[in-house]
């Protein structure tokens, strides 16, 4: 138990309270307060177990708390904890290096702090290009930042923040047809996710990525992945546009990277890795020492714990898993590797959630009739099985009380 955890006295409406007398209201109030986690498990203000197959969304790659981010994070701090970018510092370096290298072909990083900003920085490499049009996905999600939120294709959350910055043409996901038709030699960027997250878990049809390859080259544009969800190992490989086949000009980063720390980082090949010249752009952390080595860590054990082929077959016996319940509230079960979404027969998502809450797991109702799960790379066996016989109980709950309401 870590110190500073008052169990007893605080209790999970306690500490909701003072986040309410405090708190910008932005998130609306969280569910929970946590306040340990250990691998798979967290517990909460009242000493509660749960299982968290949703990982700090698709950032906890590792799970809580594993032994080499502690140790990377801790030994960093304590030796150069920051030198800002008029000085470099060796896991920086390192990290690059590393990344660029997982990627198989030369490159270069430029290091940010969150998803928003990794896509922010891919927006102004388009711009250098001296193109003015860039196109992106309806329903894609690439971050709250003005420019990140020009490129997301989600109206809502767009309107009350216009004028954005200008330019952006928004086709519908998955289809070639439409990308053919937007994308001219006028356009800077195409800028996609491999799998649309937050929109609910969407896979493109086969060959998509692909065609979006062939359509950018066409034109001279550069072909952007926003793998800040996708990366990492997060769908049995390093780079989920690696599995298709697909060399983007730009790969975004962040979530997964830090395991739990936050960085962002924006790969860029070929060309277009000469487009950001001194001046053009920055950031004070870019590329801060403790966050690059919690990074290097989460590659590390990746690497040595042979993560990518245990996120293919636990990804899989999951999804068999939830398919095989065969629950009449479960319409189709989406996505790759580690980051699935269970498409429900009606929009009781939000139900689902608390419910499957209430027994002891931490889900994440995406959309309507969506649940999102994307626990860490390191969940075990035994822990699908009992999210299995939990989450089949939390959707029996739900689906008994609409029979009982209809
Ligand atoms: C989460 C996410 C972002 C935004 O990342 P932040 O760190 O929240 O700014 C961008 N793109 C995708 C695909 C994401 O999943």
């Amino acid at each position: 138990m870590s110190e500073g955890t008052d169990v007893t006295a605080a209790g999970n409406t306690a500490l909701t309270r003072r986040w309410q007398g405090v708190m910008a209201d932005n998130f609306g109030t969280p569910r929970l307060p946590l306040v340990r986690g250990e691998g798979t498990r967290v517990w909460d203000a009242e000493g509660n177990e749960y299982l968290d197959f949703l990982g700090g969304i698709a950032v906890n790659s590792l799970g809580h708390a594993h032994p080499a981010v502690v140790r990377a994070v801790s030994g960093q701090v304590a030796s150069l904890g920051h030198v800002s970018n008029l000085f470099m510092a060796e896991p920086t370096v390192h990290l690059a290096e590393r990344l660029v290298q997982l990627t198989g072909r030369p490159g270069r990083v430029y290091f940010s702090n969150s998803g928003a900003e990794a896509n922010e920085a891919a927006f102004k490499i388009g711009r250098l290009t001296g193109r003015p049009h860039t196109v992106s996905a309806v329903g894609g999600f690439h971050g709250r930042t003005m420019g990140a939120l020009a490129l997301t294709g989600q109206p809502a959350k767009q309107r009350p923040f216009h004028p954005l910055p200008a330019g952006v043409t928004h086709v519908p996901y998955g289809d070639t047809d439409a990308l053919r038709a937007a994308v001219t030699e006028d356009t800077a960027l195409l800028v996609l996710e491999p799998v649309q997250g937050e929109n609910g878990v969407i896979v493109p049809p086969p060959g998509y990525l692909r065609a979006a390859r062939e359509i950018t080259a066409a034109t001279g544009t550069l072909l952007v992945l926003d793998e800040i969800q996708t990366g990492i190992g997060r769908t049995g490989h390093w780079f989920a546009g690696q599995a298709e086949g697909v060399d983007a000009d730009v790969i975004t980063l962040a979530k997964g990277l830090g395991g739990g720390l936050p960085i962002g980082a924006t790969l860029v090949f070929g060309p277009a890795a000469d487009l950001l010249t001194p001046g053009s752009h920055g950031s004070t952390f870019s590329g801060n020492p403790v966050v690059c080595a919690a990074a290097l860590a989460v590659l590390d054990t990746i690497e040595q714990a042979g993560l990518l082929d245990h996120v293919t077959w636990t990804g899989e016996r999951l999804r068999r898993g939830v398919t095989g319940l065969d629950h009449p509230l479960v319409r189709e079960v989406r996505g790759t590797g580690l980051l699935l979404g269970i498409a429900l027969a009606a929009p009781f998502a939000a139900e689902v959630q608390q419910a499957a809450q209430n027994h002891g797991l931490l889900v994440n109702a995406v959309t309507a009739d969506t649940i999102r799960l994307a626990p860490p790379l390191t969940v075990s066996d035994r822990e699908v099985s009992a999210f299995l016989t939990r989450f089949a109980a939390a959707l029996e709950e739900v689906h008994t009380a609409q029979l009982v309401a209809a």
